[in-house]
């Protein structure tokens, strides 16, 4: 599972018969891949299966902060609903306004498509490399991620956790974000700077977040992104549908019987 740190350590501990280790995830943050080479161990992972499932819960996130479904949802629940008033929970729009996706890989494309089909919206994105399918399908435009930050009135994460993508969005970013900017996190929740986006959300310098994802995982009961009412939290849910789990039950399993009879896994990680 991605909640399994498996490091040098751990491979030791499994002896000298491991063969293959199969992520159940796209994501593979969780293993140290540079002990499984050494030790000669193959890695797999699950990909594409995943990416509807969690470009959904990305297009859902971005409309339930955007629109305060968390607060307006408790409001219903505490029994607090008294009447229809002009000012109660406002939200943002999307339509025609910018999209920033920050790492336009499989899940970024799907969440792009979407927005970009439906609610019209302009494409701007980070990556280290060029995307041209992007750029000829959604007219994106690629850019730095400070540019990417100013211009997008969402801006929804995607990249993969890395040593560069570790706290990449902290308390700078957060000050280069729009007011009435939503920041979506789907990717892995080290990426964001948890306590500088506490902050931001509080001193209302950006409008909402929306996160699957957090660390740790899960979040701390005393976390203050726990009680902003600004702050939309998911149980690490983007692949929680019954085609993708089946898909990547699948694809791990498949993994782990060709690493057993010494093939290359289907599925396999490459560095
Ligand atoms: P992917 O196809 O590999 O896309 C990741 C993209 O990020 C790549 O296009 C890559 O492009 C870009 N990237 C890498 N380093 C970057 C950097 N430093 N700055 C900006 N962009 C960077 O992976 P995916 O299938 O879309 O999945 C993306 C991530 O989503 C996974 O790694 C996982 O952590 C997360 N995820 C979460 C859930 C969930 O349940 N919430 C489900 C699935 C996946 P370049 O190589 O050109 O930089």
């Amino acid at each position: 599972m991605l909640s399994d740190k498996i490091d040098g350590t751990v491979m030791d501990s499994a002896g000298s018969n491991l063969r293959g280790i199969a992520n159940f995830a796209v994501g593979y943050n969780n293993i140290d891949l540079q002990a499984a080479k050494h030790r000669g161990i193959q890695v797999g992972n699950t990909p594409g299966v995943l990416t509807n499932a969690t470009a959904d819960i990305a297009v859902g996130l971005i409309l339930a902060a955007g629109r305060c479904f968390g607060p307006a949802i408790a409001n219903v629940q505490r029994f607090e609903w008294r009447n229809w008033e002009p000012l109660m929970f406002l939200g943002q729009e999307f339509e025609g306004k910018t999209l920033g996706i920050v790492g336009m890989g499989r899940i970024g494309h799907a969440v792009a498509k979407r927005m970009h089909g439906g609610w019209g919206m302009r494409i701007v994105y980070t990556a280290r490399d060029p995307k041209p399918e992007a750029e000829s399908s959604f007219q994106a435009i690629r850019l730095e991620l400070d540019e990417l930050l100013a211009q997008s009135d969402v801006v929804s994460l995607h990249c993969p956790l890395t040593d560069q993508t570790r706290n990449l969005i902290g308390a700078r970013e957060l000050g280069l974000m729009k007011p009435k900017a939503v920041l979506v996190n789907t990717a892995r929740g080290e990426v964001v700077d948890q306590t500088a986006l506490a902050d931001a959300l509080s001193q209302r310098r950006i409008f909402a977040a929306g996160l699957d994802v957090t660390t740790p995982e899960p979040i701390d009961r005393t976390d203050r992104l726990r009680s902003e009412s600004n702050c939309l939290i998911l149980p690490h849910i983007g692949s929680a549908t019954e085609d993708a789990r089946n898909q990547m039950a699948m694809m791990a399993a498949n993994n782990l019987v060709a690493a057993m009879d010494g093939k290359l896994m289907p599925f396999g990680v490459t560095k």
